[in-house]
């Protein structure tokens, strides 16, 4: 077959041309990258040979070897793994198939500063060759094909392809050096890179320098060894290969459980925020290992999706090593590893949460929203997650437990009020809070999307004998009334609009709106607004229906309950004149103002917006008459 000229995809094109031109201070990284991607492949071919031992056609010898070439100014990275077939070849080396991909790069902004660390969690992998490389080539053959290809590039918006009629089992991916990179054909600076970022590798990485060649890593998996003699920094660059990241772990867990279920943990939290932890399929990525063979990167009975920031890899005694995947599900030695390894997440949390060094904000503020969806996910340990949530609340701008807001509570206090939305200072000044703020009364304010679903699904909070419910205070308007307000704070009946008037006005403004609300009733919780927007009892929170209407999951927008308030000016005002003129056009015009202001600060826009242009002018002209 003759050669064949193909395009990158256009992700792929942008990724390299970050990659040549502004990526990375530490270019040397580029060879753990493909020493990684080498090892990986080794892991798959022994696994798969497993049940299908003719793969390894009588080599069962995993190694990894790197071949400087200074005549040819080339670098040579080749295992013995799986290889690629020639659509793998295509499909890997030619595309990206990380989900979010187009998203991710839409948020590059071209200052190479700060795509640097973006790209940071994204991560290049294959791509880092063209950090040092002006030409790369592929050479490789799948277990078990006879025929190998060769794939070629010099990163610049093509590849090639075409087929080679010798080839070994595996990939040898050979790097045509810069000028400027020939550095990395010196022995001694392989062996040290070598040493410092794949020391770890289970699989031997060899080097040839002219006669001799030398294993230059240790090749015992990490997880094995004790951890007395495991370096911060040998479990940092563990950290990077296993998880393919770039940032410092945040926490390391390694431990060892004994007992009826045998296994080996090497856990992670990521500092960063991996770039689709938010992708809707929320998997999980901690790999699995049987008796230090690769099984997969891809069992989702490992750990729940609400940790599925954790990386790092699992290595069991107890199963099978010809498991399958259908084995792995409903599996009963998984599902016990499983409660074994939340419970020692969680109790990692706990302990770094429990430490005022732990860096604990800074973890929130990465993962406290994945976290979240295991209050209703995982019902055992509802009131474990909800002691490591944090929140932020009216009562200042840190970070608060619920242990601490309960502590807080006032007198005839009864639930954990909450409000929605999706900014916190739009939040900190919304209408709803006035009452409370007044009263002395902390809400917690919750902004992210996960937010809705667990104070409606969760209910109630333990501390200590008591349950506590939460409340959303758009529909806890009454339940002000209950609480003991500080000294001078609470309003006088006096100052409030004659109970008839009101009661005029109310009817008067039930008129004008009709359908677009639901009631129209005076509030117990404005001190500075004069209207505010809220939901009704059991009702679904506007915030939510907003969310859903973003996601096409709803078209209907409920009418809400207009609260006024009875000891505003301009509602005293309004309620004199209604009583003594009767209505007309000046009332219609005040309550769809009054509407279309309320709406505007619940982050909606007025419902005609023309309308509402027309009205303001009406009003403000009679301003000036
Ligand atoms: P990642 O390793 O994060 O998936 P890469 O860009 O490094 O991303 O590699 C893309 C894919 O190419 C890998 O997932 C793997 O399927 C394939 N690949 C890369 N290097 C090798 C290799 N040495 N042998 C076999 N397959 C490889």
């Amino acid at each position: 077959m003759a050669e064949e000229k193909r395009q990158f995809q256009a992700e792929v094109g942008k990724l390299l041309d970050i990659v040549v031109h502004s990526l990375y201070s530490n270019k040397e990284i580029f060879l753990r990258e493909l020493i990684s991607n080498a090892s990986d492949s080794c892991d798959r071919l022994r696994y798969a040979a497993v049940t299908e031992p003719d793969l390894l056609a009588g080599d069962a010898d995993f190694q990894i070897r790197l071949v400087p070439d200074k005549d040819a100014g080339t670098l040579t990275i080749a295992d013995n793994g799986l290889g690629m077939s020639h659509d793998e070849l295509i499909a890997n080396l030619g595309t990206i198939a990380k989900s979010g991909t187009a998203e991710f790069l839409g948020r590059l902004t071209g200052d190479a500063k700060k795509d640097v660390s973006l790209i940071g969690q994204f991560g290049v992998g294959f791509y880092s060759a063209f950090m040092v490389a002006e030409q790369v080539t592929v050479v490789s053959r799948k277990a078990g094909e006879a025929k190998g290809w060769r794939w070629s590039s010099d990163g610049k918006g093509e590849f090639t392809v075409a087929e080679v009629p010798e080839a070994a089992r595996g990939a040898a991916i050979t790097l045509t050096l810069r000028e400027a990179d020939k550095e990395f054909l010196d022995p001694f600076r392989l062996k040290a890179i070598v040493k410092r970022y794949s020391d770890h590798i289970a699989i031997p990485v060899r080097l040839k320098d002219g006669e001799a060649d030398e294993a230059i890593n240790s090749a015992s998996a990490l997880w094995t060894r004790p951890k007395a003699e495991i370096t911060a920094e040998q479990y940092k660059e563990f950290y990077h290969h296993v998880a393919h990241a770039f940032d410092e772990p945040w926490a390391t867990l390694h431990y060892k459980a004994e007992g009826a279920i045998e296994y080996t943990g090497l856990l992670f939290v990521p500092s960063s925020k991996p770039f689709d932890i938010f992708h809707p399929d929320r998997k999980q990525h901690v790999k699995l290992y049987v008796r230090r063979v690769f099984i997969t990167d891809d069992c989702e009975e490992l750990l729940p999706p609400y940790l599925r920031f954790v990386r790092g890899v699992v290595d069991s005694q107890d199963l099978p090593l010809n498991v399958s995947r259908e084995m792995l599900q409903h599996n009963p030695v998984l599902a016990k590893i499983r409660t074994g390894l939340v419970k020692r997440v969680l109790g990692e949390l706990k302990k770094k949460a429990e430490d005022a060094e732990g860096g604990y904000a800074a973890f929130w503020d990465a993962f406290g929203a994945v976290l979240k969806e295991g209050i209703y996910e995982d019902y055992e340990r509802r009131d474990e997650i909800l002691d490591l949530c944090r929140f932020r609340s009216t009562a200042g701008d840190g970070l608060v437990t619920l242990a601490e807001y309960v502590g807080r509570m006032k007198d005839g206090q009864e639930a954990i009020y909450t409000i929605t939305g999706d900014d916190l200072a739009a939040l900190r000044q919304s209408p709803q809070l006035e009452g409370f703020v007044a009263k002395g009364v902390e809400v917690l304010l919750l902004t992210d999307p996960i937010d809705e679903f667990w104070v409606s699904a969760v209910g109630k909070y333990k501390a200590g004998d008591r349950e506590i419910e939460f409340r959303s205070v758009a529909a806890a308007g009454a339940d002000l009334g209950k609480v003991q307000a500080p000294e001078g704070a609470d309003k006088a009946k006096a100052d409030e609009a004659p109970a008839d008037e009101l009661t005029i006005l109310i009817e008067a403004l039930k008129q004008a709106l009709g359908e677009k609300v639901k009631d129209v009733r005076a509030s117990e919780r404005l001190t500075e607004s004069a209207v505010c927007l809220v939901a009704a009892e059991g009702e679904m929170s506007m915030h939510l229906e907003k969310l859903l209407r973003a996601h096409g999951q709803t078209d209907k927008e409920r009418p809400r309950i207009l609260e006024i308030n009875p000891r505003h000016r301009l509602i005293k005002g309004l309620a004199a004149r209604v009583k003594t003129a009767g209505t007309g056009p000046e009332i219609e015009d005040a309550a769809a103002l009054l509407l279309d202001q309320a709406r505007i600060v619940e982050g909606e826009p007025p419902a005609d917006p023309v309308a509402f242009a027309r009205r303001v002018v009406a009003v403000m002209e009679r301003g000036l008459v």
